[in-house]
């Protein structure tokens, strides 16, 4: 996201980012006094709850490992492995919870399991959010070579899950080795405990460093900054509560799902807007592709391929095709005489001037090179394609261009040609139409002529 930070308004990002982080303290001072209030257990709010930590962490580590892919960048990379990290975790102390899958839990899980994983949950993703801020400051090779990559790829997925899997498996097996932090329901003795100062101080020093590192231009690390804000908000909330199924419990369990969601919404809102700008510029390119720079008008690489398309329609369908090729009369005199310039003045006139003339839908005009225009007239025949000639060459020989308080105009030759037979193709239209323009030319200039056509000629 630091690289496609560009396209979007920073300002945008940083006042959604405050707005999210102003309701969550909000929402969490207000409820604080009520914390320890005791509700009722609702069976699925758990499963529910991991599942949909478990779905937005894993979306988001994706999300962010194809960042550090395309970019190269360690920064994603190292954030992707904290939010992967969570999985194991979420996972087994859902199994291991109690009155979840079973009433002591599953995997003969003791009674401190869930909440050590709780405590290794809530203290590995700090940390490892401020790994990645040193790694980005103290790792010198900004970017990964492409040969490193994979190996690198491997290090971000199977590091954190190994270790997590592997704490989350202590915690499971080996809990009667760690101290007792809960009894019952209630978790006084963690809150007593100097794990829950180290949890709480690791999210606020993790959150400081954000923060600090927020004030750089990157949006990544604003929404990172508002995760790390929920997630101290959440652990404020547990410890405070005191107790499972208490509102305190239930809303630290919702700051965490907020936790998961905004850096989430705030990727995919950049996806979305990389895409949108891509569609965008894929136009633009395709329009420069077929467009001529100095006129505005379809170029010959679009002439070329649409006038194939025509003939092949005008064929299938039995429809006249009616082709104009235009030159501008004496332009090598005219650009001797006014400069360069000016000639460039007189084509952008020329070119407007077809422009408006031509009113139906599927008629078009292009540059083919220099001086010389083609115009093509599906739908019309030989008597339609004269008279639309005509009126070109008029409207022409009225346009007036100022020069040094001249006035000036130019006029402009046309040779027709229609389509007659099965093998006429699109060289033979040209060449046909070219070679009535020569005739117009001998014929004096400023006129239309025809080809093969003695009725219209
Ligand atoms: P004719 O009446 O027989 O058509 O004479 P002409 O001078 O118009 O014909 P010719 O083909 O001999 O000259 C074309 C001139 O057009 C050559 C060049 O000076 C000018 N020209 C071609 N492309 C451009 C352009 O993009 N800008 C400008 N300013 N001049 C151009
Ligand atoms: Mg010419
Ligand atoms: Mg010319």
């Amino acid at each position: 996201m630091s690289d496609i930070a560009p396209l979007v308004s920073q300002q945008a990002h940083r006042r959604a980012a405050r707005l999210v982080s102003t309701l969550l303290v909000l929402t969490a001072v207000s409820i604080y006094p009520f914390l320890s209030f005791t509700l009722p257990e609702i069976a699925p709010f758990l499963p529910a709850y991991g599942t949909a930590v478990i779905l937005l962490e894993g979306i988001t580590a994706y999300l962010l490992l194809s960042q550090f892919a395309t970019r190269r960048n360690v920064f994603p990379g190292f954030v992707a492995a904290a939010y992967l990290s969570l999985i194991p975790l979420v996972i087994v102390q859902l199994l291991v919870f109690p009155g979840v899958f079973t009433p002591t839990g599953l995997l003969n899980a003791g009674p401190q399991s869930a909440v050590w994983i709780w405590v290794f949950w809530h203290g590995l993703f700090p940390a490892l959010m401020l790994l990645a801020c040193f790694a980005e400051r103290f790792i010198k090779t900004k970017q990964v070579n492409y040969t490193d990559l994979k190996f690198w790829l491997f290090g971000f997925v199977l590091a954190p899950l190994c270790l997590s899997l592997s704490l989350a498996l202590f915690a499971t097996w080996g809990s009667h080795l760690l101290p007792e932090l809960i009894a019952s329901n209630s978790y006084q003795q963690l809150l007593h405990s100097p794990y829950a100062l180290l949890v709480w101080g690791l999210n606020a020093f993790a959150l400081y460093v954000m923060l600090m590192r927020a004030r750089l231009e990157n949006v990544l690390y604003i929404w990172l900054s508002v995760a790390l804000l929920a997630s101290l908000i959440d652990v404020s909330l547990t410890l405070f509560a005191g107790a499972r199924f208490s509102l305190g419990w239930y809303a630290a369990r919702i700051s965490s799902s907020v936790s998961s969601m905004v850096l989430l919404g705030a990727l995919l809102w950049e996806v979305n807007r990389l895409y949108i700008s891509t569609q965008r510029a894929n136009e633009q390119l395709y329009q420069q592709s077929v467009r001529d720079t100095l006129t505005g008008l379809f170029n010959r690489r679009y002439l070329e391929s649409q006038l194939a398309v025509q003939i092949d329609h005008a064929k299938r369908y039995n429809e006249p095709l009616c082709l104009l090729v235009l030159d501008v009369d004496h332009f090598k005199a005219f650009n001797d005489r006014y400069g360069h310039v000016m000639g460039d003045q007189c084509l952008i006139e020329v070119a407007k001037q077809l422009q408006q003339t031509l009113h139906r839908p599927a008629d078009f005009v292009a540059r083919f090179g220099g001086e010389e225009f083609v115009v093509v007239l599906p739908y019309t025949n030989a008597e339609g394609g004269f008279s639309v000639a005509e009126q070109l060459r008029l409207h022409i020989q009225q346009a007036r261009l100022e020069y040094q308080g001249q006035v000036l105009s130019v006029t402009a030759s046309i040779g027709l040609a229609v389509l007659q037979h099965d093998e006429d193709s699109a060289q033979s239209l040209l060449i046909a139409a070219d070679k009535a323009l020569y005739q117009a030319k001998a014929a004096g200039r400023n006129c239309v002529k025809a080809a093969n056509e003695p009725a219209v000629s």
